[in-house]
């Protein structure tokens, strides 16, 4: 083995911007076989909008937006500030919300004008007895759109659904192709609904889907696919990745990650491209021939 190599192989993915930061960061990446990639931020913009408002009855959109917004107002999750954003836009009076709760992989509780507001998902609603009824249809269809469909309830009622949807990343797409050229497995790892996450799957030709992943639970689904004898990279963004970027051979933060995911990364893409997965695969998979 020569140091050398590696070395200069470091050096030279530093300067298109792929930046190892161990030896054996880079060695791990050359035995890669499978690239599993988080959902929001990474595969798409994460900079989500509300495309749909679907109240129902007494509700009227602006009010299911004005309510879902104050509740979800204190909240820092990508779905949450899209919603609040759209409700700026449209000029909507926000309240203060008291007793904010933040449920992770599910949503918000808070109580906005002395009624009890949930803003989230499936899960949340079951988990607090509501009965979504008619909701469920139409959040599938959203869902089916490729779009993540947020429920909202007042006082234990639904009253709506809102969807949200991100662009995918032209780059993303050209990352998977990639990948597959080079004989390297794809897969998704989200908390977003199945269908939501098949849906964007299907449009950057992903092989594998594994959704409705509560944050706790990635690093355990990275080990599963370990244990199936897969050599794993993890390329994600977020505070919830980090446990999956340690879990796997190499953990990959996309640049303009949180300082958490690039912490527990070995590889830091600086210029925030996922394509560049393939090209530090690519530089590492050179490094070791030259090595042996
Ligand atoms: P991701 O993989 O996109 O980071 P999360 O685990 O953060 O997923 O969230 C999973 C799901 O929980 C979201 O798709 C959404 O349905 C719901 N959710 C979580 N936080 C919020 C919030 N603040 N407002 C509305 N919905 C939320
Ligand atoms: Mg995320």
């Amino acid at each position: 083995a020569t140091p050398t190599a590696i070395t200069v192989g470091v050096g030279k993915a530093a300067r298109e911007g792929v930046l190892f930061k161990s030896a054996a960061a880079l060695e791990a990446t050359a035995g890669v076989d499978t690239v599993v990639f988080d959902k929001t931020g990474t595969l798409t913009e994460g900079k989500p909008a509300v495309t749909d408002l679907e109240p129902a009855a007494p509700f009227t959109p602006e009010g299911l937006l004005a309510l879902a917004a104050s509740a979800d107002r204190p909240s820092q999750h990508p779905l949450a500030e899209a919603i609040v954003r759209a409700a700026r836009e449209k000029g909507l009076a926000l309240d203060q919300p008291e007793g904010f709760d933040s449920v992770p992989g599910h949503g918000v509780a808070a109580r906005v004008e002395g009624r009890r507001v949930l803003i989230g998902n499936r899960r949340l609603m079951d988990r607090e007895g509501v009965k979504v009824g008619g909701l469920e249809e139409r959040a599938s269809r959203l869902a089916a759109e490729g779009k993540t469909a947020v429920y909202v309830a007042v006082d234990g009622q639904p009253a709506g659904v809102v969807a949200v949807a991100d662009v995918v990343r032209e780059s993303a797409r050209r990352a998977v192709q990639a990948l597959h050229r080079m004989g390297i497995r794809t897969a998704m790892l989200t908390g977003d609904n199945r269908r939501t996450a098949e849906a964007v799957a299907r449009r950057l030709g992903m092989d594998t889907v594994i959704a409705e992943v509560l944050p706790e639970d990635k690093a355990t689904r990275v080990r599963e696919l370990q244990a199936q004898g897969r050599k794993v990279a993890m390329v994600g963004d977020g505070v919830n990745d980090a446990p999956a970027l340690a879990e796997a051979e190499v953990g990959v933060a996309v640049g303009a990650g949180t300082d958490v995911a690039v912490e527990a990364a070995g590889v830091v893409l600086v210029k925030n491209d996922p394509a560049d997965v393939a090209r530090g695969i690519v530089l590492a998979r050179k490094v070791r021939g030259k090595i042996k």
